[in-house]
This record gives C-alpha cells, sequence and structure tokens, in this order.
C-alpha cells in the first residue's frame, strides 16, 4: 500500500455530488466574473475568521501583494519576515517594491523568532509579516505587542493556516491583514488557484478590493495602477460547498497530528514538532532528523550526499534525506518543506544574505521532513507511516545529546 502525502480522493468521492451540482450552477448561470456566489463565500469566509471583511483574489501571493499595497507599503519599505517559509512570502513583498528583512527562526516551533524582532527594526521598517508555518499559530499578542510598541503594521500569512487561531481568535483576525491562500493543499483548497485577503478597517477592505481589478473603483475609473486578481466565482463556488466542512477537517488533522506525537514520542533521532496548543490546524507535521555526527546511525554507508547542502552552503541533509528515500522504498511519501531557504534563493543573491546568517533557518532546512496529514489519511495508512518509520530508526542508533 503507497501512502501519498496528500490526496483529495476521498474527499472528491465525499463531495462529489455538492460539488458537481455547485459547479454546475455557476456554469449555467453564466455569471462566471463576479456576482452571488462570490460574495456569499466572502461573507461566510470572513465570518469563520471573526472579521467584517474578507475580499476574494486570485491566489495567497496576490492576497499578500494585495493587502502590503492596500497598507501602502512600497518602495524603499522594509517588511521584517521569516526565511523558512513558501517563496511566495518574501516574493510578495519584493513585488510591492518593498524590502524583505528575514529574521531567525525558533528552533522549536519553526515561527519567526519574536525575540529577535527589535533588532532588526530600522528606520524604514514599516510592518512585520508574521507566517503562521504548516498551521501553527505565532503567538499574535506578543508580535501584535511588538508592532504597536514601534507603530508597525501586521500582514498575516496565513495561507497554511486556514482554520487555525491564537488564543481563541483565528489567524487573519490579529493583524492589520490577513491573507490567505486556497490552493489546493491547503487547509481549505479551491479547484485551482484562490486566495483572500481578510481584515477590519472597511476603507483597507476597500482599497484591496479595487486593486484586485485594475485600481478602478467605478467602471473606466482608474486611481490607481492595480492587477487582475479576482477569484473565479467557479472557485468561490467550490469554496461554498468546502468551508461548512473546514471545523470537521481541522479537527481530523488534529487528530492525526496527536496520535503521530503520541506512537512516534520515544524515536531516537527523529524530533517531533512542538505541540502548538489547540489552536493548530496541522496543515503539515513536520518532524526534525537531525545529523548523527557518529555516522554509525542507521543511516551508517547509505548516506545521500544533498546536492542541495553543498551548492546552497546548507548543513549537510544526509540522514533526512536518507530517511526520506527508506520511506519511499517502503511505501511511505514524505516531502521537504522547504528544502531551500529564501534568504539563500538565487533570486536574493543580491540581498546579500551569507551561509550561516540566518542558523537555525538552514539547519532546518536540511532536517525537515513532512509525514503525510489531510483529513482523509485512513486510520491504516497512518499506521503504515508510524511502524515503518519506527523499523527504519529503531535499529541502535547513536544520536547526539
Ligand atoms: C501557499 C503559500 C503562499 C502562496 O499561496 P498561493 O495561493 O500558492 O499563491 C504564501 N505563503 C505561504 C506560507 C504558503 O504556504
Amino acid at each position: 500500500m503507497q501512502v501519498p502525502p496528500f490526496s483529495l480522493g476521498e474527499q472528491l468521492r465525499q463531495l462529489g455530488d455538492a460539488l458537481d451540482g455547485a459547479v454546475l450552477e455557476v456554469l449555467r448561470s453564466g455569471q462566471y466574473i463576479g456576482g452571488a456566489t462570490i460574495g456569499r463565500f466572502e461573507q461566510e469566509f470572513a465570518a469563520s475568521c471573526a472579521v467584517p471583511q474578507a475580499i476574494g483574489c486570485n491566489s495567497g501571493t496576490d492576497a499578500l501583494i494585495l493587502a502590503l499595497r492596500g497598507l501602502g507599503i512600497g518602495p524603499g519599505d522594509e517588511v521584517i519576515t521569516c526565511s523558512f517559509s513558501f517563496f511566495a512570502t518574501a516574493e510578495a513583498i519584493s513585488a510591492v517594491g518593498a524590502i524583505p528583512v528575514f529574521v531567525d527562526v525558533d528552533e522549536d516551533t519553526y515561527l519567526i523568532a519574536l525575540d529577535r524582532i527589535e533588532a532588526a527594526i530600522t528606520p524604514a521598517t514599516k510592518a512585520l509579516l508574521p507566517v503562521h508555518l504548516f498551521g501553527q499559530p505565532v503567538d499574535m499578542e506578543r508580535l501584535c505587542a511588538i508592532a504597536a510598541a514601534h507603530e508597525l503594521l501586521v500582514v498575516e500569512d496565513c495561507a497554511q493556516a486556514t482554520g487555525a487561531h491564537w488564543a481563541g481568535r483565528p489567524v487573519g483576525s490579529w493583524g492589520d491583514a490577513g491573507c490567505f491562500s486556497f490552493f489546493p493543499t491547503k487547509n481549505l483548497g479551491a479547484a485551482g488557484d484562490g486566495g483572500a485577503v481578510t481584515c477590519r478597517d472597511p476603507q483597507l477592505a476597500q482599497r484591496v478590493r479595487e486593486l484586485a481589478v485594475h485600481g478602478m473603483p467605478r467602471r473606466y475609473l482608474h486611481t490607481a495602477l492595480g492587477y487582475n486578481s479576482r477569484l473565479d466565482a467557479l472557485q468561490a463556488a467550490v469554496l461554498n460547498v468546502k468551508l461548512p466542512h473546514l471545523p470537521v477537517w481541522v479537527e481530523r488533522r488534529r487528530a492525526i497530528a496527536e496520535r503521530y506525537q503520541r506512537e512516534l514520542a520515544d524515536l531516537p533521532g527523529v524530533q517531533l514538532p512542538a505541540r502548538g496548543g489547540e489552536g493548530h490546524s496541522w496543515n503539515q507535521f513536520v518532524v526534525r532528523v537531525p545529523q548523527c555526527p557518529a555516522r554509525t546511525a542507521a543511516c551508517d554507508g547509505g548516506c545521500i550526499p544533498s546536492a542541495d547542502s553543498a551548492s546552497f552552503g546548507l548543513p549537510e541533509a544526509c540522514c533526512r534525506d536518507w530517511l526520506k528515500q527508506q520511506l519511499q522504498e517502503q511505501g511511505v511519501s514524505t516531502i521537504i518543506y522547504y528544502p531551500i531557504p529564501i534568504h539563500r534563493q538565487p533570486a536574493y543573491a543580491e540581498l546579500g544574505y551569507a551561509p550561516g546568517s540566518l542558523p537555525v533557518t538552514e539547519r532546518l532546512c536540511s532536517e525537515v521532513l513532512s509525514l503525510p496529514i489531510f483529513p482523509e489519511l485512513t486510520s491504516e495508512q497512518q499506521e503504515q507511516v508510524i511502524r515503518v518509520l519506527r523499523q527504519l530508526v529503531s535499529c541502535p542508533v547513536a544520536v547526539a545529546s
């Protein structure tokens, strides 16, 4: 039996008729751009995030760009974020002409290290852009307090964290704006690309809405250089069918994460993710496979020298890459989110971050491995992941203390 890292098969079986009906209705209505289907989704998504405003757009990347532009962030401004994220987090900052400033992440949570933010603030800093990576919310009380003390804006990258909350408040409701992605593998996935910006300020909502349609407050009047970034009616129809299931899906993800935590807790050489509290929405379950310095580990002799390590000045990923390959051979597919940190990407060479400049981020990129987690993962599939992983690493392993 092959365990995939992600699969839509079972969800499509369960929702099939409802999805077909919703899509056909839009198809037959002829209303593909704008209209009630999108309005309904925006309202219900806003309500699910406990904010008055949600604006649908073409992708999570565009949501970030639209939020930054809407908040007036542009050339010369610095935006503090983390380099351990999907590339789009930083790409959006650069797309509006601003400069991403990377702060290292926390060892345990993999999230932006809050105690390192203040040292990165300069007179040019305009905003903090925390990423709720893998579905785990950043401590937004502390982050917003730092922002308030320095009069900075807060844009939340909620792309992986739909359904997550911090201190009982949904992500996307803490900052000045929240940016969501409906890419199919996210917690709430469309049948293609989609995204949304959430906010409380109706004027910001209006600016974002206009920017998403060519900076056009009314037909053929253009007050800003904007974008063509709408949420399609077909995607909104799919999302309308799926949104009511989100809480149950997130509960399933939590239960799966809980079982991994329980049944892998004593595994030598594999470090489990921080539990992250009840607000974690577990888009990914990311373990760390640190290097075994003695090389007497299970991977002895079978080490795979990682091309990325050499090319991008990263620590060796030998043990992680060995484990990934062994898992694959035994039917368990895993993914590496992310093998190369943003600050070491060729596209950002000009920013001048040398190897070692963000040591925790760089080490994580060489150690992380995402185990299969999605709501429809069966108990048997999870059992297989646990069994294979245990077999692979339970031979006598010399693990660094
Ligand atoms: C997926 C993702 C994005 C971009 O979303 P798209 O819808 O793919 O454009 C941005 N940030 C993070 C952290 C993501 O995971």
